[in-house]
């Protein structure tokens, strides 16, 4: 596994791929690797022929009061995960490399990045764009890698390739789980033994509509009681929506298209997000 910490470096190593004639698929991630991070590689691995991963904590997609500071973080954990799971090429960029001084061009994204958790958190998918169309520009993949777990990201990063015609194709991987149903997720490192616990009721409740989805239920309402029924654990819920799973507006009624269930929840004072599709057909 080559490892690279800046651009002109990684120019170097992925224009040698090229030459070669290889398939490149790539996998951003802000580090702090688990097993969802893995899958997203190993369905990377299965489908391309090279596979670039890249960990970079991307301060412009945290707002002030969010967890930047203290995202966990244990590079030697996950260089060994990527050198186990075969990765080609690890880009650890540093955040002057990334966003020189008078840096100052932003990607902004449209009303898909509005609901759910643009809400709650203004500017993150400004950020998020931005960091991912850099990496799409420097890496030049065939193929990019990303969570169903973070549905709206999919969905504002999907629409930013269409909207600036960036030549690269988007794979979205289902999101892995705990044994018990809770989502991997590297913020689950915050949880206390006591709020691990009360943390399942996110899925749980995703689960219990998925299933009552599953026996025929189409009203929307009753879906999402199901899915509230359950979020009794949590601390504060800060969405629970279901929506259009392309656009992202809230249905009501009853579920016509492919839709997505939607939960931003804390507990304790680690957020969590989640989500469950359902397709009518
Ligand atoms: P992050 O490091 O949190 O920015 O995540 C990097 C990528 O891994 C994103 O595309 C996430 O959606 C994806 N990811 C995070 N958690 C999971 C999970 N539990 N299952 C599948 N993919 C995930």
């Amino acid at each position: 596994m080559r490892v690279v910490h800046n651009v002109a470096e990684l120019r170097i190593a992925v224009k040698a791929m090229r030459e070669e004639g290889l398939r490149i698929g790539f996998v951003p991630t802000m580090g702090f690797l688990h097993e969802g991070h893995g899958s997203l590689i190993r369905q990377c691995k299965s489908r391309c022929d090279a596979t670039v991963v890249s960990i970079f904590l991307n301060p412009t997609q945290f707002g002030p009061n969010e967890d930047l500071s203290k995202y966990p973080q244990d590079l030697e954990a996950d260089q060994s995960l990527c050198l186990k799971l075969g990765v080609n090429l690890l880009f650890l960029p540093t955040v002057a490399e990334m966003y020189p001084s008078a840096f100052q061009t932003f990607i902004e994204p449209g009303p898909v990045a509005e609901p759910l958790c643009g809400k709650y958190r203004p500017g993150h998918f400004r950020g998020v764009a931005t960091v991912v169309a850099k990496l799409f520009n420097m890496v030049q993949p065939d193929l990019a890698f990303f969570g169903q777990k973070d549905l709206q990201q999919t969905v504002v990063i999907k629409r930013m390739v269409k909207d600036l015609n960036l030549p690269v194709d988007i794979a979205v991987v289902p999101t892995l789980r705990e044994p018990d149903g809770l989502a991997l997720s590297s913020r689950n490192v915050y949880l206390s033994p006591d709020e691990r616990k009360r943390a399942l009721c996110i899925s749980l409740g995703l689960f219990a509509a998925e299933a009552a989805f599953l026996a025929g239920d189409r009203d929307i309402a009753s879906l999402l009681t199901h899915a509230t029924e359950c979020l009794w654990g949590v601390d504060e819920i800060q969405y629970c929506e279901l929506v259009d799973a392309q656009s992202l507006e809230p249905l009501v009624g009853q579920v016509d298209r492919a839709a997505a269930i939607c939960v931003a929840a804390y507990v304790g004072s680690t957020r969590l997000i989640d989500n469950i599709l359902l397709n009518p057909n």
